[in-house]
C-alpha cells in the first residue's frame, strides 16, 4: 500500500513559524492585542479561521513586504531529500497548512518542488492591508481555515495509507482522522493528553527514516553473486 505524508508547514517543514513571525513582525505596536487573540485560541475559545481573520486586521504589509520577510527563513534541510526518496519509492507528499500561501508557495518552488501539492489559506493584499481567505474551508468543521482533515481523508479514500507530520493545534483535526500521527512540538503534548497513538520526531531525517521502515515492498538484500559461488553449495 502507498503511504501518502501530509506535512503541516510553519513548524514542521520550516522549523520556524512564518505564519505566526509574519503577524507578529507586521503588527508592531499591537503586541496586547495580538497575545490576548492567541490566548484565547489556547483556551478554545476562537477557532484557527476567526484567529486568522482578526490578526490580519492587526497587519500592515504589503504584498513586497510579505514575500521578502518570507525568505529570510529556509526549510528543514532534510524536507527536499525526504520528498524525493518518498516521490521514488511510489508515496505521495502533499503539504498541508493552516499559513498562508505566498510564502508556501514560495519556499516549495525555491525548494525545487513546484509541482508538490500544497494546500493552505490566501493571503489577498491591496496595498499595505491584507485579507485572508480560505478556499479549503470544510463546512463540516467551524474551527480551521484550510482543514487538514479533508486532504487526509482525500488521500484515504484514494487507497494510501495517510500519515499526518505535523508540530502544533491546527493539525489536530488531520491527525484524528490520519492512519498514523508524527508528532512534535504541541501535537506531541495534544496526543499525549488525548492518549492518541503517535511516533514523535525531530526533524525529517527521521521522517524519512520512519518512511523507509513502512516500505515493506522492498525486496530483501540477497548475498552478492561472489558469495554465493564460493560459498558451499546446497544446504
Ligand atoms: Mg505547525
Ligand atoms: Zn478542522
Amino acid at each position: 500500500m502507498p503511504f501518502a505524508y501530509l506535512c503541516d508547514f510553519d513548524g514542521t517543514i520550516s522549523p520556524e513559524d512564518i505564519g505566526a513571525a509574519f503577524v507578529r513582525r507586521f503588527s508592531a505596536g499591537r503586541d496586547a492585542e495580538r497575545d490576548a487573540l492567541l490566548e484565547e485560541w489556547f483556551a478554545g475559545g476562537l477557532g484557527h479561521r476567526e484567529l486568522t481573520r482578526r490578526e490580519c486586521e492587526l497587519i500592515t504589509a504589503t504584498e513586497e513586504d510579505a514575500i521578502a520577510f518570507g525568505r529570510t527563513f529556509k526549510l528543514d534541510p532534510h524536507f527536499a531529500p525526504f520528498v524525493r526518496e518518498a516521490l521514488g519509492r511510489g508515496d505521495s507528499v502533499m503539504v498541508v497548512s493552516e499559513g498562508f500561501d505566498f510564502y508556501v508557495r514560495d519556499h516549495l518552488a525555491r525548494a525545487g518542488f513546484p509541482e508538490l501539492p500544497w494546500a493552505s489559506n490566501r493571503a489577498v493584499f491591496e496595498g499595505d492591508r491584507v485579507h485572508p481567505e480560505h478556499p479549503f474551508a470544510d463546512p463540516a468543521c467551524s474551527s480551521c481555515g484550510n482543514c487538514k482533515a479533508q486532504h487526509v481523508r482525500r488521500y484515504r479514500g484514494r487507497g494510501f495509507h495517510t500519515v499526518l507530520v505535523g508540530d502544533g493545534l491546527s493539525d489536530r483535526c488531520g491527525a484524528k482522522a490520519a492512519d498514523t500521527v508524527l508528532a512534535r512540538g504541541d501535537l506531541q503534548k495534544w496526543c499525549e493528553r488525548e492518549r492518541m497513538p503517535h511516533v514523535t520526531f525531530e526533524n525529517f531525517a527521521d521522517v524519512a527514516e520512519f518512511a523507509r521502515r513502512q516500505d515493506l515492498s522492498a525486496p530483501l538484500p540477497r548475498p552478492s553473486r561472489t558469495t554465493s559461488r564460493s560459498g558451499p553449495r546446497g544446504r
